[in-house]
């Protein structure tokens, strides 16, 4: 039997909604700034759809558009003026940061409790220590469709592909807390039998960045699926020719890191993609947004 779909635009829509609604009753205002260094074109598809969503729920967002030419102290003493307006609730550094700029230094000099990223070494550290403030918005999205998924986690053995700082690590912490208390393998390019350790999770999280490079057979019948992954592949025609678009160019469609119809028959439940953990990042931003400004009153 097909898996159940786990449908993170609906299970994002009531997270949007219920942040609006506590916006609305008042007492509180979030004004979320956005840093961005030149325009990059991905990176301002990111701030304009985190615009729309943050005016639709009643968040106060502002664009701080710095030259493509921004160094690191420059970069780093707009974060500090940031910190210290007490107008500010909460700070995103837009990706990429200039060339030359060390990220990570830049991210470190946020106030941990304006990082509605959760992605300063404070905020990481807070959740190592099973006390989280700000957890990275994906990597708590995608566990928030897990508690949608099953009601007891305890002792369940949990798959993470990917150990990025922004999804496969926290992902594991959060599953690794005492509330939680997964047991938690988590694989890397190097790890060795990938295959042996996706077939023994009862839930998989994929969070590579590959088209489908967990294969459906490989997935324990009754595990449930989380597919973090967001990548772009060509639409191919019966002949496994690519179907061009009229204007010449290849049609393409967004898949997953997981090989999905196949998993799906073997799963309990599965995101899907697009559909699944996509739209919970903007909606976990947006509560992110909202408690660090609870939290600041
Ligand atoms: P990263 O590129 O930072 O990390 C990818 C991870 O996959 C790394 O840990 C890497 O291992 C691992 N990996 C690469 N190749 C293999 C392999 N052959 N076998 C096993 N593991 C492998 O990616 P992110 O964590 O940022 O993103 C992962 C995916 O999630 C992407 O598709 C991204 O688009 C998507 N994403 C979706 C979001 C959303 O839903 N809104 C937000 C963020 C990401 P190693 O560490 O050894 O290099």
């Amino acid at each position: 039997m097909a898996a159940e779909l786990i449908d993170g635009k609906t299970i994002s829509q009531k997270i949007i909604a219920e942040v609006a609604e506590q916006i609305q009753a008042g007492g509180v205002k979030p004004h979320l700034v956005a840093i961005q260094c030149g325009e990059d074109p991905g990176s301002m598809y990111y701030v304009n759809s985190q615009k729309k969503k943050a005016e639709a729920v009643g968040i106060q967002y502002t664009l701080e558009q710095l030259p493509a030419d921004t160094n690191q102290q420059q970069l780093i003493a707009k974060v500090e003026e940031l910190n210290a307006n007490p107008e500010v609730t909460g700070m995103i550094l837009q990706m990429p940061v200039p060339e030359g700029v060390d990220r990570r230094a830049v991210q470190q000099a946020i106030d941990y409790r304006k990082d509605v990223e959760g992605i300063c070494p404070a905020s990481l550290g807070l959740l190592m220590q099973d006390r989280p403030a700000q957890v990275p918005c994906t990597a708590m999205g995608a566990v928030e469709l897990l508690h949608e998924a099953v009601a007891q986690l305890q002792g369940l053995d949990v798959t993470i592909v990917g150990r990025s700082e922004i999804v496969g690590k926290p992902v594991a912490m959060l599953l690794l807390s005492m509330s939680r208390s997964c047991t938690v393998t988590v694989c890397h390019s190097r790890t060795r039998e990938l295959e042996e350790k996706v077939k023994a999770a009862d839930v998989l999280f994929a969070a590579v960045g590959r088209p489908q490079i967990i294969k459906g057979e490989w997935i324990k019948p009754g595990a449930i699926v989380i597919d973090v992954g967001i990548n772009r592949i060509p639409v191919l025609d019966e002949n496994g020719e690519p179907v061009l678009k009229e204007n010449g160019k290849k049609k393409m469609r967004t898949v997953g890191d997981v090989e999905f119809e196949v998993a799906r028959e073997r799963a309990a439940k599965i995101t899907p993609v697009p559909g699944g953990v996509g739209p919970m990042t903007t909606a976990i931003l947006m509560r992110n947004t909202l408690e660090a400004a609870k939290r600041l009153k």
